[in-house]
């Protein structure tokens, strides 16, 4: 679904990205893990085109985001036509504050995807159930605690029918106990659909228990990656077994 070759981040002389493989597809679940300041925030960034890499190429859905193929720069429209099949959720859940739960829900599938009222409110209250909070339509956002916005947030990103979510820290805001019913959302998610999932989390737990694969950052490169049973059981790198035990 998305493809990282050869990607470069500098910001000035200060590189937060050298040469980056990665790779995540169709229905993978994926996440980054690694020390604060190793360059896993911008990886979803530069997938988000939240952010341009210095060098290399982002390939999403088989179309590089940076250049089409005669090699020109793609326009905002296309960038916003690809922008539409990747859904976000960050740390801050950005809900519309003086709108309610379902105003949320409905907003861009109405305004971008065209769909009718009706047929964005039937979508709204599906994902609404899958998140744990149909009884929840009317509130708004300043009504919820936390972790109830922050699984709106995530039901908001569910009802553009993303081919892939990118979920950047979703928790780090959110008390321990409270972020355990968000981790729990997103595992549903992951089981119960085919959307693929690049994630970077501090929550190790959650990390083996949803990846497909998982890859340790640290200084901006990808260090190690494999299956969770392999980085948790029997990582090859030293400083992957380091960074394990300062965080477990
Ligand atoms: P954390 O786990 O703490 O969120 P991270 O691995 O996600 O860290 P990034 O947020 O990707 O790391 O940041 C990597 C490095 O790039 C950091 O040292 C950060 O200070 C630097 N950085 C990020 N954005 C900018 C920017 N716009 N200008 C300058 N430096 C930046």
């Amino acid at each position: 679904a998305i493809e990282f070759k050869k990607i470069c981040k500098s910001f000035g002389a200060f590189r937060v990205l050298v040469d980056l493989d990665l790779k995540v597809q169709p229905g993978e679940k994926v996440t980054l893990i690694g020390p604060s300041g190793s360059g896993k925030t911008t990886v979803l960034r530069l997938a988000m085109t939240l952010a341009k890499p210095t060098s290399g190429d982002i390939r999403i859905f088989g179309e590089s985001i940076l250049f089409d193929q005669a090699g020109t720069l793609l326009s905002s429209a296309e960038e916003a036509r690809i922008r539409r099949r990747c859904g976000m959720v960050f740390q801050q859940f950005n809900l519309f504050p003086h709108l309610t739960v379902l105003q949320n829900l409905i907003l861009a599938p109405t305004t971008v995807l065209k769909q009718s009222k009706a047929e964005a409110k039937e979508s709204a209250l599906r994902y609404l159930r899958m998140v744990g909070l149909e009884g929840k339509v009317d509130a708004y956002p300043a009504q919820l605690s936390g972790g109830q916005q922050q699984r709106i947030a995530i039901a908001r990103a569910l009802v553009m029918k993303p081919e892939i979510l990118l979920l950047d820290e979703i928790t780090s805001a959110l008390d321990p106990e409270i972020a355990g019913e968000v981790l729990d959302v997103v595992r549903r998610i992951a089981r119960e659909s085919g959307v693929s999932m690049l994630i970077v989390t501090h929550e190790m737990r959650f990390a083996r228990e949803v990846s497909d694969r998982i890859a340790v950052f640290d200084g901006g490169r990808i260090i190690e990656q494999g299956t969770p049973e392999k980085i948790f059981i029997s990582p090859e790198s030293e400083r992957t077994r380091s960074f394990l035990q300062s965080v477990l």
